[in-house]
């Protein structure tokens, strides 16, 4: 079974993702990390946000790779973990800039259907549902409102010991801004697919949100066995 999860910046996807992952016993793959993985690759190697041949020669050289390590997911390019890295501020300001390169993201799309392959898996991203995985038996497009994801934004680099001077009104205005960008590309933007189901967040706790994904794939597992 493929489990889509979409949605705008810090709306729960990865903190729910990882949490039905771990429950059903499924690979856990956090696309939003890869493309932050390619923005750290264009910083250590100088380059301008908008270079897509030379960041794509610089992906092909560091390499980008994702594992599991103690049950946590690490992230690591040119074999430095740069798990802690990808979450700065620097690199979530940037990013969006390079997510939206198409030569980028056919290089991404193509490794995350390589290793949905024919696993059982939970995918979080913006495009898994519309683009990556259009087939995936569970689709989960969560929505909170700015302020909320601000406030969990604020908590999130708290507790990954990332320092940030700026207010949550000041965060609240780069998630809106990083939302805009995701939604306005061109290819694959940050959109609900047809037959997702929406879960506004904002006034729900984690174990919620898990609970009403995990009733849905109850429901979808059945309807599998019967059609088998
Ligand atoms: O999920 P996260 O906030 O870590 O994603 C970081 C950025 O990566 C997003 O703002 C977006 O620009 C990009 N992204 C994307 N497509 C995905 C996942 C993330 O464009 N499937």
């Amino acid at each position: 079974m493929q489990i889509a999860i979409d949605g705008p910046a810090s709306a729960g996807k990865s903190t729910v993702a990882k949490i039905i992952a771990n429950k059903l016993a499924y690979i856990y793959v956090d696309t939003g990390a890869m493309y932050r993985a390619c923005t750290v690759i264009a910083k250590q190697n100088q380059l301008a946000f908008s270079d897509e041949a030379g960041i794509l020669a610089a992906i092909d050289h560091d390499g980008i790779e994702l594992k599991s390590e103690a049950g946590q997911q690490k992230v690591y390019v040119a074999g430095q973990d740069v798990t802690k890295e990808i979450r700065t501020p620097s690199i979530s300001a940037n990013v969006s800039e390079v997510s939206a390169l198409p030569g980028v993201r056919k290089k991404m799309v193509s490794l995350q259907r390589q290793m949905a392959g024919s696993m059982d898996i939970v995918m979080d991203g913006r495009d898994i549902g519309t683009t990556v995985l259009p087939r995936a038996e569970i689709k989960i497009f969560l929505v909170a409102t700015a302020r909320a994801r601000a406030e969990r934004r604020v908590l999130d680099l708290k507790t990954q010991g990332i320092k940030s001077t700026k207010t949550v009104t000041e965060i609240e205005a780069d998630i809106a801004a990083r939302d805009y960008k995701d939604s306005h590309r061109l290819v694959s933007p940050l959109q609900k697919a047809t037959d997702a189901i929406e879960i506004d967040t904002t006034d729900l706790s984690i174990d919620e949100v898990v609970e009403i994904i995990l009733e849905k794939i109850t429901a979808a597992q059945k309807k599998l066995v019967k059609k088998s």
